[in-house]
């Protein structure tokens, strides 16, 4: 199954956040009461009821200001850990698409423990409802996408930033980006493209934009985590 993918183009992004409003428009989400925080980014994180937020930072690299744009959000992973946490507690309280490969959170996430859950993801991403204990996050705009429509942020992005479509396609799309932009940025990388359905190219270093951009070669490989779901984790739970 090959399903989806994103490709998500950071050369093109100017920060101007239509993803994040469509997302909310879709979702039927409401705005958030924020404050100033001296960044334009705005709200300052994801919640569950902010599933996609533009990340904001300045940073000097090699000596040159940059001011860097990071359209945030669920990486639909082939793997997925959030997943692997949640079937340890309740089987397919978290469900993937046999056909896109979306990552979709179901009601039944409100009897998971929501803490192991965000904990397990490599990313940040998922965030709990205070009130009702369900858990939310990008689900792909899956609906959207089994209507033949595109996900709202990429029917929406103004620049070519945001691009959606079969995951070969967008591979293919991923490479001959990189290949054009690799001699005007030297550094530029595609962003953990093995493992997840929404791959970012990043002009910069992948942690100049944010710490949770890449999974990073600190961090345990998705199969070495599953493992260590299947081996410790479950049977400490079973005990519990
Ligand atoms: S990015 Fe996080 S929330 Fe999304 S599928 Fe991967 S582990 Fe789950
Ligand atoms: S809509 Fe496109 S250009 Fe605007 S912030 Fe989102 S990804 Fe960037």
């Amino acid at each position: 199954m090959n399903g989806k993918s994103f490709f998500i183009d950071l050369s093109r992004c100017t920060g101007c956040r239509g993803c994040q409003v469509a997302c909310k428009q879709w979702k039927n989400k409401p705005v958030e009461p924020t404050v100033n925080t001296g960044s334009h980014q705005n709200p300052p994180d994801l919640s569950w009821q902010t599933l996609k937020v533009v990340r904001f930072t300045e940073v000097t690299v090699g000596g040159k200001f940059h001011w860097l744009f990071f359209p945030d959000q669920c990486r639909h992973c082939l793997d997925a850990p959030c997943k692997m946490v949640g079937d340890s507690e309740i089987q397919d309280a978290i469900v993937q698409d046999p056909e896109t490969g979306a990552v979709v959170f179901t009601e039944k996430t409100k009897g998971l423990t929501a803490d192991a859950v965000r904990e397990a993801c490599p990313y940040d991403i998922p965030r709990v409802d205070p009130a009702t204990k369900v858990m939310y996050k990008c689900d792909m705009c899956n609906d959207r996408v089994h209507a033949g429509l595109l996900p709202s942020c990429v029917k929406t992005c103004p620049t070519g930033t945001m691009n959606f479509g079969d995951r070969e396609d967008m591979l293919a799309l991923a490479k001959n980006r990189l290949a054009a932009l690799k001699p005007k940025y030297p550094q530029a990388e595609l962003v953990d493209a093995s493992t997840v359905r929404a791959i970012f190219l990043c002009p910069q270093p992948p942690s100049a934009y944010y710490k949770y951009v890449q999974y990073g070669d600190a961090a345990p490989s998705v199969l070495s985590r599953k493992a260590f779901l299947a081996k410790v984790l479950r049977p400490l739970r079973a005990f519990g």
